[in-house]
């Protein structure tokens, strides 16, 4: 099982080993920003990496929305984001389910979905693999809770699509963590990647606040044995840099008996 860290983008094979992480996620452009990625000085060097490497797209990425003028610009950037990820050996590009606006259909939203893989599909389709994460907040979701992920699945059964389990978002979302990995692969029957994080919020808080394995609402023995039932690459997605993510490291890596 391989263990790494969200870190920043400037040299993410130095804070890969500053952190010990076997592999690391980190943006490719402003995550609030709608900039194209730029081709990057150092792709040779992460392509031959040891290090896994995962890319997140930005945040402001929505594709399922019913709105044109984010929908249309978000589909053109995740591509562009895939075809950045794939240029320098990413492993997947996460990109967050995505929601639509109080009152839209949702089913509309699922539905953007699969025009989106269509559109990837026209050019010859996404370079690397999309990892769906499912997110902690909103009523109009398309991956906060398991029934909405279940009718995405649904939507973009003639694709291929991956799966991020983000465990802050699970719980703060409303999904009890119990069983949680059998329940979501019954649904996408694979799990590529988890984020591994728990929550300043409670459960059903609908808040995205990360917090260091050891500290927030989430009994840590009930996160570890999902991060070990899951059995996928993790990341951390945790405050306090070096010290704080190099901690949580170790405490996965001695609660799951990898070694280092
Ligand atoms: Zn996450």
């Amino acid at each position: 099982m391989r263990i790494g860290a969200h870190v920043d983008q400037a040299d993410p094979l130095a804070e890969a080993d500053a952190r010990s992480a076997e592999a690391v996620q980190f943006f490719l452009s402003d995550p609030q920003g709608w900039k194209a990625p730029k081709p990057r000085a150092d792709a040779d060097r992460l392509r031959a990496a040891e290090v896994d490497l995962y890319v997140h797209a930005p945040y402001v990425i929505n594709v399922a929305t019913l709105n044109n003028r984010i929908r249309i610009p978000s589909r053109k950037l995740l591509l562009g984001h895939a075809h950045a990820a794939a240029e320098i050996g990413a492993k997947g590009l996460i990109v967050h389910g995505g929601h639509v606006n109080a009152g839209d259909d949702l089913s509309v939203g699922f539905d953007n979905w699969r025009k989106t893989f269509a559109y990837a599909a026209e050019s010859g389709g996404f370079p690397l693999p999309i990892l769906i994460e499912n997110t902690a907040g909103g009523d109009n979701a398309c991956a906060r809770r398991l029934d909405a992920l279940a009718r995405l699945w649904d939507a973009l059964s003639d694709h291929e699509v991956g799966f991020c389990l983000d465990t802050c978002h699970a719980y703060a979302g409303g999904e009890e963590l119990l069983d949680l990995v059998d329940r979501v692969k019954a649904i996408t029957g694979r799990i590529d990647l988890v984020h591994a994080n728990n929550s300043k919020g409670g459960f059903n808080s609908g808040q995205d606040r990360h917090d260091n394995l050891d500290g927030g609402t989430i009994d840590p023995e009930l996160l570890v044995a999902v991060i070990r039932a899951a059995g996928a690459p993790v990341i951390v997605e945790t405050p306090g840099g070096v010290a704080g993510q190099g901690a949580d490291i170790a405490f996965l890596r001695e609660q799951l008996g990898t070694g280092a």
